[in-house]
């Protein structure tokens, strides 16, 4: 049932001295690298975790400001890997790895895909970037370990996905949601049924982008199989971060490997457990690039008490978006999941949608556009009268704000090969 009981099931009391023995030690390397040496790290003294709150934070533009080499702390001729973030926001950044690193990063997956149910029998298809995103190579080397057949066969080329997951048989696939999406529209116009042509489907694995619980129960229902929440960031590896497990209620962030703290984004203060602010990760255990209490921007609350699966780590609640993510309209903070989770909600509301913000005089104005489904035809202006007032209207009741509501066929909004893009930002004020 574990990968390693032993680190899985820890108790609470050792978990905390395992925690601050890898702090210190990652206290020690860090402040020998050219950044953290600059903010005299070498000089802070750490007698307990809560001593943490003495260390400066990190964030996204030290890392810039750090590139290329001003974060590695070990000789460069130990450092065997790099890769960047997928640059959602701005200029990429860059994460250094040993081999050392990318082995204990490879073991972290490993417990994750044991976790779910996954095992050497299983064949798995990572339909998520290979290179520098983090997504591929991460899930391809714990895959790997575990020992299933891994086929990285990469994102896009729906065609080629559909045809390697039948005649292999595949049972797991790892995807980013809005291309699970995508492949359940395709199966379906193709006149498919995914329960008879995937028969051994049992896995997918929904990371590297926000997405509501009903995506995911989408997914789960269109292809009869049960989809898991994974979580990482390149700061942090990349997959492997925190992940579901069978009890589906939270994801375990590996805390032997992270030091996890959630803050106010606004006053840095701690927020108490169950309460939401912006998840700040320290590494535990990276040589060639540690990084101390980096600000990930993605908003979540912890779930501190005792999971039914047995593991003692800490649970994160889904990410509902990041800080950066937030759309300010008239005065109005909106997040994109809380369109998505009106529009799911309603029939005849197809897979796809994208929000396009304008200038409008001196006013912001919002464009929702909304692939409308297969049971209605873009031809029955009566019916798509009828939906589009109703998804005016819930959107109103839930973001204050009415839009404008476009339809669009099934595939109409192009989809993006990595993560979907559904804010298009045309504002010239
Ligand atoms: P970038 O910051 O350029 O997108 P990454 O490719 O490292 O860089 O992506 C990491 C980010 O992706 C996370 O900080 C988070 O915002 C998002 N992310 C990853 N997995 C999930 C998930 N399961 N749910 C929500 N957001 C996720
Ligand atoms: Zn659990």
């Amino acid at each position: 049932m574990y990968w390693d009981r032993k680190d899985e099931c820890i108790s609470r009391d050792e978990l905390g001295e395992l925690q601050l023995k890898r702090l210190k030690k990652t206290l020690q390397r860090a402040a020998a690298s050219p950044f953290y040496r600059d903010r005299g790290i070498k000089d802070i003294q750490i007698s307990g975790l809560s001593d943490i709150r003495k260390l400066p934070f990190t964030t996204k533009d030290d890392l810039r400001d750090a590139y290329p080499y001003g974060m590695v702390s070990c000789p460069l001729d130990k450092v065997v890997r790099l890769h960047s973030s997928s640059g959602t926001t701005g200029t990429p950044t860059v994460v250094y790895h040993s081999i050392k690193d990318i082995d204990k990063w490879t073991e972290l997956v490993a417990r994750c895909l044991y976790m779910i149910g996954m095992r050497e029998s299983d064949v798995f298809q990572n339909m998520i970037g290979y290179g520098l995103f983090t997504g591929g190579l991460g899930l391809h080397y714990g895959a790997e370990r575990l020992g299933c057949l891994t086929i990285p066969t990469g994102p896009g080329n729906t065609k080629r996905q559909l045809k390697f997951m039948k005649d292999f048989a595949t049972s797991a696939i790892h995807v980013i949601p809005s291309y699970a999406l995508h492949l359940a529209d395709e199966v379906e116009s193709l006149g498919i049924d995914p329960r008879n042509e995937f028969p051994r489907l049992k896995y997918a694995l929904l990371g590297a982008e926000p997405h509501t619980e009903e995506t995911r129960r989408k997914v789960e229902d269109f292809f009869g199989i049960a989809a898991f929440n994974s979580y990482g960031l390149s700061e942090m590896n990349g997959p492997g971060v925190a992940f579901e497990c069978p009890a589906r209620d939270g994801m375990h962030i590996w805390e032997d490997a992270f030091l996890v703290e959630i803050i106010d984004p606004e006053t840095h203060q701690h927020v108490a457990p169950g309460e939401k602010g912006e998840l700040v990760l320290t590494t535990l255990q990276r040589e060639a690039m540690p990084i101390l209490r980096y600000r990930t921007k993605d908003l979540t609350s912890l779930v501190s008490g005792p999971c039914s699966c047995g593991r003692t780590h800490h649970r994160i609640t889904r990410i509902t978006g990041r800080s950066d993510d937030m759309l300010i309209l008239k005065g109005v903070n909106i997040f994109p999941m809380q369109i998505e989770a009106v529009l799911i909600g309603i029939p005849g509301v197809g897979r796809n949608y994208q929000i396009t913000l304008e200038s409008k005089g001196h006013n912001d104005h919002m464009i929702v556009k909304v692939e409308i489904d297969s049971s209605l035809s873009i031809n029955d202006y009566k019916s798509l009268d009828t939906l589009r007032k109703r998804i005016g209207r819930e959107l109103r009741d839930e973001i204050l704000i009415t839009p404008d509501v476009v339809l669009c066929e099934p595939g109409g909004i192009p989809v993006a090969q990595g993560k979907a893009v559904r804010v298009v930002d045309n504002r010239t004020l």
